[in-house]
């Protein structure tokens, strides 16, 4: 039998959820053990530099944005921002456009300039009146209508999630704003910048002012459940996982991430596409809305992270079903994983020194602003509970 081990409060997760959670019990005279079975820090978030010495996302870009002036306030301790006006493109008919949809796009799918006035009365003759829109595809036609929903969004998704628009919660495609003026950025937060010095830099400050954190990589929880003693649990993994799959895996979308990297002559003949020099496509995102195309986006972050290096990496993002050997990366928003989510919550919420939060512990399409949040918000309610210590 191994010696059962002892920690106020056991933290499954080293991303978002489980770090800031840990920082703040931490700061409060707590004990604390961080477990996470991959080898880093950060979860999804973490970033590196790879062979080619370029920085990237391996899983996934994560542009970071809030509407949160607590949220900067409170991760300005770990680092300076690197402020960025993310923007993409979507490459379909064989050209490259402006996306999300603008006034821009409206002129280049009309072929020649037009105006706000045109391009609003455009949209009011042709979007679909719904008031509220009950899955993705409503909620794209009611502002767009169906042109643009089949050019951008029908096969995208159906690519992302294998299911139709039709079949997912409005809140999927409702990420994506729809714009009548020529705002080209992205997203719409007020505040849109990268970590100076990457995400994982930003996750080594918070673990060096957290006093008393034990941090435990390489460490899978489900081989482990039985041999602590804490005051209290926070869970950040799946928690279809925690209660042993008993009504059945919730469905979660993966991913598979194909790399490539380009220097000299290479690189130099991609600029006449970018248009950059030292890039290898236009924006730091590509998006490949067409079915016949197997990759959902391209990456080259380091138009983001303004990294100063005479190479590029560029990474295809391949949309893939999950099976217990890959990582859940999406929780799928349909009706039915709604009902069986409820379950699980009903057996989580019995039980009184647990808590699940984090993208996969509730089991929401959460953003790293929103899954701090949550931390810092289940964090404060515990101390007060347990009282502080320091
Ligand atoms: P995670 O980062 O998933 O961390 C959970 C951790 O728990 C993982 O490291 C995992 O290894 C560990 N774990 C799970 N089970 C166990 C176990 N049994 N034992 C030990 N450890 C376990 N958000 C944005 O704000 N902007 C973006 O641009 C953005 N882009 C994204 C792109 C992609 C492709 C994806 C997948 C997500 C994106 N997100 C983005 C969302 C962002 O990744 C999440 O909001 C955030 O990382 C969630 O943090 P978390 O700590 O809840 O979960
Ligand atoms: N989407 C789309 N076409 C695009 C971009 C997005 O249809 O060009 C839809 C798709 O369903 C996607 C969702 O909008 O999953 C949210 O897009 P976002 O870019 O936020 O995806 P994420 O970065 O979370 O993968």
């Amino acid at each position: 039998m191994p010696q059962r081990q002892q920690t106020d409060i056991l933290i499954i997760g080293a991303g978002f959820s489980g770090l800031v959670a840990a920082e703040r019990f931490c700061n409060a005279g707590f004990s604390c053990t961080v477990l996470d079975r991959r080898n880093h820090l950060g979860g999804n978030a973490y970033d590196c530099i790879d062979s080619a010495g370029v920085l990237i996302h391996p899983y996934g870009p994560h542009y970071f944005r809030t509407n949160s002036q607590r949220i900067v306030d409170y991760l300005s301790r770990f680092t300076d921002w690197h402020q960025v006006a993310y923007e993409i493109k979507s490459f379909t008919q064989e050209r490259y456009w402006s996306f999300p949809i603008n006034l821009n796009t409206f002129e280049e799918w009309l072929g020649r300039s037009s105006t706000e006035a045109e391009w609003k009365s455009w949209l009011e003759e042709h979007k679909i009146a719904i008031d509220i829109p009950s899955n993705s595809e409503e909620v794209i036609i009611s502002q767009v209508g169906w042109e643009f929903y089949r050019i951008f969004f029908e096969q995208y998704t159906i690519k992302q999630w294998r299911r139709h628009p039709r079949e997912l919660d409005p809140s999927v495609c409702a990420r994506i704003p729809i714009r009548l003026n020529r705002d080209n950025r992205y997203l719409v937060d007020e505040f849109q910048a990268l970590p100076a010095q990457g995400y994982t830099a930003l996750f080594e400050n918070m673990v060096h002012q957290s006093s008393g954190l034990e941090l435990r990589l390489g460490v899978d929880f489900s081989n482990e459940k039985n041999n602590w003693d804490y005051k209290h649990l926070i869970y950040t993994g799946p928690i279809d996982a925690y209660f042993d799959y008993c009504y059945g895996a919730l469905p979660y979308r993966s991913l598979r991430f194909e790399h490539e990297s380009f220097r000299g002559e290479e690189l130099v003949e991609r600029e006449k596409i970018s248009g950059k020099p030292g890039y290898w496509q236009p924006a730091m995102q590509v998006n490949y809305p067409d079915l016949d195309v197997p990759y959902t986006r391209i990456l080259e972050i380091k138009h983001a992270t303004g990294q100063r290096i005479d190479a590029t990496t560029i990474v295809r993002e391949y949309p893939q079903d999950w099976t217990r050997e890959n990582e859940p990366f999406y929780p799928v928003p349909t009706e039915d994983s709604a009902m069986l989510y409820k379950r699980y919550k009903e057996l989580a919420d019995k039980i009184d020194n647990v808590s699940f939060i984090g993208r996969l512990g509730t089991y929401r399409y959460y953003n790293m602003d929103q899954v701090t949040g949550m931390a810092l918000a289940e964090a404060e309610k515990l101390i007060k509970k347990y009282g502080a210590v320091a």
